[in-house]
């Protein structure tokens, strides 16, 4: 009898997917010694508070360009087609579900996202499902991470991860005002983002 397959998850917007994303998954991959990771970008645009969110197609379409060259990782349409509001409880189900054999789930996002999770959701069900690898960036507050969702928490863990230095919100400000994004994005995602000229860009 072999292992439990170790799948890790990797729930996010991705407007747009970057290298701080790619490195989070492969470190994820290493440290958790994950046989594969499913990219799973969330679904219907609904309106954040201070932005509209790219269409799903298009933050799918990114996503899967990014991961294309990794034989371990993949991209999964489950939240892209799925209407209404997409909770992580449903996903992490529905992976299971999906799952030929017995899986253990490793649910990656980023720190803040992930207290979210802990208020919205009952944190109870959402943690028999998964262990859930909190992703934080340089100069992240890990001690209100550590109040709120404390890492005491036998299936909670931090990952520090430089490399998330960059962010979503900076690639799309600097599209937008014209400045370079070469390097901070894989070469396929950027050529993307001007062909279909998202965030405000030209081409
Ligand atoms: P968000 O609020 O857009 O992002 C919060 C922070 O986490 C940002 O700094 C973001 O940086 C970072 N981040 C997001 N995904 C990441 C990832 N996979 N790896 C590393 N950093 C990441 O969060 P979101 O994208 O809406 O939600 C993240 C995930 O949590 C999604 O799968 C979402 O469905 C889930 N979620 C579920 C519930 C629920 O079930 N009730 C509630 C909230 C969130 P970037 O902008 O650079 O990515």
């Amino acid at each position: 009898m072999g292992h439990p397959k170790r799948l890790g998850v990797m729930g996010g917007t991705f407007d747009p997917i970057h290298h701080g994303h790619l490195v989070t998954a492969e470190a994820a991959l290493w440290a958790f010694g994950l046989d594969e990771v499913v990219f799973v970008p969330t679904g219907q645009p609904w309106m954040k508070a201070d932005r509209e969110v790219t269409p799903p197609e298009h933050r799918y379409l990114m996503t899967v360009i990014a991961t294309a060259s990794n034989p371990r990782f993949s991209v999964s349409r489950l939240e892209v087609e799925r209407r209404g509001p997409t909770y992580t409880v449903d996903t992490l189900q529905e992976l299971r579900r999906q799952a030929e054999d017995e899986v253990e789930l490793f649910f990656i996002t980023g720190a803040d996202a992930m207290l979210e999770i802990f208020h919205w959701k009952d944190p109870e069900e959402v943690l028999s499902l998964a262990h859930f690898i909190a992703a934080t960036r340089p100069g992240y507050d890990i001690a209100r991470f550590e109040k709120e969702a404390p890492t005491s928490h036998p299936k909670v863990s931090a990952l520090d991860v430089p490399a998330l230095a960059i962010s979503s919100t900076d690639i799309r400000r600097r599209v937008q005002a014209g400045q370079p994004i070469r390097y901070l994005v894989p070469e396929g995602v950027e050529t993307y983002i001007r062909k279909f000229e998202l965030y405000g860009g030209g081409r």
